[in-house]
């Protein structure tokens, strides 16, 4: 028999474990020693919000029934070597979750990837902070595992289908990733552990029979001879590569929206959200959002916040906050200036950061008409499917310059920003490439400013201490989705324009983070498959 139960018990026995938590699972189960065989953890989550921190355990508890062994269910990978083939652009979450389906319905996968393999790109990523050098084919949004595996590695999400979700956990299990993943409300696996769970990854494709490509960038797509469907690609080097086509290239690949709007193929512009990223020392959320001036203590992980407010009609909110962790370069290109975070898994760093950003739609580009002058950059017209785009460059070209054209990342204290003025001294922080003194609330546009200048009072007033000195804003944050949407009928999930083509992942639009994005791969997959079936 296997017994439900749910306990609240204090940090140090949630997460030691051992004698203390089987004694408290016996007797809320109401059992003797002895009558249980063992439990198994489903759900464990800090409630943090009294004085007294407790962790809520939903648990298994097996009575005269052994535990068993797995503890999850794996998913088998047939040989696909004498398959049709399928062509994947990109090896990001969404890419290489629809290699791994299109595998388990016996189809064989072609990942061309442009970047780099995940260890190769570490060099990259490290030139970046040495000599603020961003090569534009290998960055934190380029190379095998894309934009997810120099990150937080954060996989909550907010989607409703859990069965979905939990197969997404399951296979990143399955190719390595710490099993508390599946257990945690806030699960996240680390950047010093995502490398390891890619390669896994690339290595189950490639002994089923797929294939790998890196240094690969798909530069145009094969059309049949009457133009009316996508038949494959062509890449930079001129190989062509035959098959449906799943198009998971990412929010970054400029390139990639510009050749697709040449081409005919249905886009629009999409709503994204835009402001700054902020670093507090990770000691100070911690005595913020653990009620306490010892902070965190010995059990408890490094604090998380989440804010939301609406400032100007507009939604402003934290974003991708990583306990713990580093603010890295994250521009894609020579001439931007890009931040985001990471973490490892332990967040055991000196910092925690988060972004905090405006919800800016596709028509509030109009009112950036002064701003794209400043930045030497032409005003989109009013139906361009590419202006939030536009005004994502314009950004970050601005942010460049006002570094000292390198990565160095224009900053100001948390205060200064909100009162207006030049921050005299800036204190440590975790950007390796460095900071410079800025005023970002003058010359980030006004949009922006104001409503971050509004919310920070407001989340500094609901959480005393968050509004610091000691807080630092480092500007911009613009990655934060895909300012496209690459239109697709609901049904097939083929392109609006062109059969044979899948937009797929965040790049697409239709997804964002990397739990949603690796939905859609496995989405996209079962769509080829069925149309292939019925062909
Ligand atoms: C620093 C950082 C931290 C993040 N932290 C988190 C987090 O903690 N949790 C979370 O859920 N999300 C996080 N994200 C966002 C997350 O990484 C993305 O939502 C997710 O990776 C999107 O997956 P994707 O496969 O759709 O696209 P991407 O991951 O962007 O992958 C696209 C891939 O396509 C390749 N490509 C592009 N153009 C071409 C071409 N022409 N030819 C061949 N290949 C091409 C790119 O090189 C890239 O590898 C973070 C992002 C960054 C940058």
């Amino acid at each position: 028999m296997i017994k439900n139960i749910r306990i609240r018990v204090t940090p140090e026995v949630a997460f030691v474990g051992g004698r203390a938590l089987e004694e408290t699972v016996a007797e809320a189960a109401g059992l003797r020693s002895g009558e249980m065989t063992g439990f198994r953890i489903r759900r464990r989550s800090i409630d943090a919000r009294q004085r007294n921190i407790v962790v809520d355990l939903t648990i298994d508890v097996y009575v005269e029934e052994p535990l068993p062994q797995e503890e999850f269910e794996k998913v088998t990978y047939p040989d696909v070597s004498d398959r049709p083939q399928v062509v994947v652009i990109g090896a990001g979450p969404a890419g290489l979750f629809a290699a791994l389906r299109l595998i388990e319905l016996r189809l064989r996968p072609v990942v061309l990837e442009r970047g780099q393999d995940v260890h190769t790109r570490k060099k990259d990523i490290a030139r970046i902070s040495r000599e603020h050098v961003v090569d534009a084919e290998s960055n934190f949004g380029f190379g095998e595992g894309g934009a997810g595996a120099f990150s937080d590695g954060k996989l909550f999400t907010r989607s409703k289908k859990r069965g979905s979700v939990e197969k997404i956990l399951r296979v990143f299990c399955q190719m390595g990733a710490n099993p508390d993943i599946l257990r945690d409300a806030h699960p996240h696996l680390g950047t010093d552990r995502l490398p390891a769970i890619i390669e896994q990854m690339r290595l189950q494709i490639i002994c089923c029979g797929g294939e790998v490509r890196f240094g690969t960038r798909v530069d145009t797509l094969l059309f049949s001879a009457d133009h009316k469907a996508v038949v494959g690609v062509v890449t930079a080097a001129g190989t062509e590569v035959l098959g449906p086509v799943i198009l998971a290239t990412g929010h970054s690949a400029r390139d990639v929206y510009r050749y697709l709007l040449s081409a005919g193929v249905s886009l629009e512009a999409k709503g994204i959200a835009m402001g700054v990223r902020v670093e507090h020392p990770s000691a100070l959320i911690d005595r913020i959002q653990y009620h306490s001036r010892e902070g965190r203590g010995a059990w408890l992980p490094a604090a998380e916040y989440s804010f939301l407010t609406r400032q100007g009609g507009r939604g402003v909110y934290s974003f991708c906050m990583c306990p713990g962790g580093v603010i890295v370069p994250a521009a894609t290109a020579a001439g931007q200036v890009v931040v985001n975070g990471m973490s490892p898994a332990a967040r055991g760093g000196r910092w925690s950061n988060s972004g905090m950003v405006v919800e800016t739609l596709p028509d509030d580009v109009t009112a950036f008409q002064d701003f794209f002058p400043l930045c030497e950059a032409e005003m989109p017209a009013a139906d361009d499917p590419l202006r939030v785009m536009a005004l994502q460059e314009a950004v970050e070209h601005m942010a460049w310059v006002q570094g000292g054209s390198r990565q160095t990342a224009p900053a100001q204290r948390m205060t200064d920003f909100v009162n207006g003025r030049l921050s005299a001294t800036l204190p440590d922080v975790s950007y390796t490439p460095g900071t410079i003194a800025s005023p970002i609330h003058f010359w980030l546009p006004a949009f922006f400013t104001t409503r971050l200048q509004g919310a920070f009072k407001q989340f500094g007033k609901r959480s005393r201490g968050f509004l610091s000195a000691d807080a630092v804003v480092l500007a911009p944050e613009t990655r934060t989705s895909a300012p496209v949407r690459i239109l697709r009928q609901p049904e097939t999930l083929q392109s609006a324009a062109y059969p044979g083509l899948y937009p797929c992942g965040e790049g697409a639009g239709y997804a964002g983070g990397i739990v949603s994005a690796a939905i859609d791969g496995e989405r996209c997959a079962e769509a080829v498959a069925q149309r292939l079936a019925q062909a």
